[in-house]
């Protein structure tokens, strides 16, 4: 790795020059995009902040490096990536044209604060599960990574984001939830509260790549958009599509729900860009809140 980026020094000056003009840029850049002049790429669409999607435009056909992950542009130069819960407000990535030139690139990102949820009363089986139950967690996670390597070229997601029910917001991204009084991992989705047997929507464009019943999560429909991002759905009360399905956005999935892990009847939307999870409400509106009315 060290090798390519000296490599990289020597060939390509006239980049790596660029380069540290940008990240020079963004000391004084207040948050968003550094596009310096000669910026080796430019933002189409998205939020560059913390749990947001950037779609960007680079050469055409030319990779891009980034989490340690490689992904390729398509014929418009259109490409994916993503920023986790936690990430630094630089971002640097790699852009590789076809011709095999180098160029190291910075995106600033904006930063979030989370807030701490509290639940109490939980079945105490599912806050610290029995081995049994574990074993169970452990193969349902297993099927959800090998669902999210999966590397559709069709962008589906271009058609748009709308909420997958119509309810009351009543769980945001990325706060931490304490659960019986012991801390988890941060809420890695937004939760819509709806009555059981409400539709639930398809909140884009995609391909239905998991159809699980999941300890934890309950009735689970995974709809892949394309270029590494996905939604997912959970706690549902009736599924109606298949692995392989084609659904559009706004079309009926299933119903609202409380399988699995659940106190209360809602779909808890996840979204993520390969393993790096998202907030999805971001795809539609920014600030959302508890208490929020949502409608499809
Ligand atoms: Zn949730």
């Amino acid at each position: 790795m060290k090798k390519r980026i000296l490599n990289t020094f020597f060939l390509v000056p006239k980049m790596m020059k660029a380069w540290v003009m940008m990240v020079s840029l963004s000391f004084v850049a207040t948050v968003g995009l550094v596009q310096a002049k000669d910026s080796p790429f430019h933002m189409i669409k998205g939020n560059a902040e913390q749990g947001g999607f950037v779609v960007l435009a680079v050469e055409p056909y030319a990779k891009v490096d980034y989490k340690k992950k490689q992904v390729i542009a398509d014929s418009d130069g259109h490409v994916i990536i993503a920023f986790g819960r936690d990430d630094k407000p630089e971002q640097h990535f790699k852009i590789i044209s076809i011709t095999g030139e180098v160029t190291l690139a910075t995106i600033q990102i904006a930063k979030r604060h989370y807030n701490v949820q509290e639940i109490n009363g939980l079945p105490k089986n599912k806050v610290s599960p029995d081995t049994k139950t574990r074993d169970k967690i452990w193969i349902d996670i297993k099927k959800a990574r090998k669902a999210r390597k999966i590397n559709l070229a069709t962008p589906y997601f271009e058609n748009g984001f709308s909420w997958p029910a119509k309810g009351i917001i009543s769980g945001v991204y990325g706060s931490q939830r304490v659960l019986n009084g012991k801390p988890r991992r941060p809420h890695f989705g937004v939760d819509v509260a709806a009555p059981k047997g409400a539709p639930l929507l398809a909140p884009a464009d995609g391909e239905i790549t998991l159809v699980e019943n999941m300890e934890l999560s309950g009735h689970t429909v995974m709809i892949d958009h394309g270029y590494g991002l996905r939604s997912t759905v959970m706690h549902l009360s009736k599924v109606n599509v298949k692995k392989g399905d084609k659904v559009k956005r706004g079309e009926q999935i299933g119903e609202v729900g409380m399988t699995g892990r659940a106190t209360g009847p809602h779909v808890h939307w996840g979204m993520s860009w390969f393993n790096v999870r998202l907030d999805p409400a971001l795809s539609i509106q920014q600030n959302t809140k508890p208490g929020d009315k949502v409608s499809p």
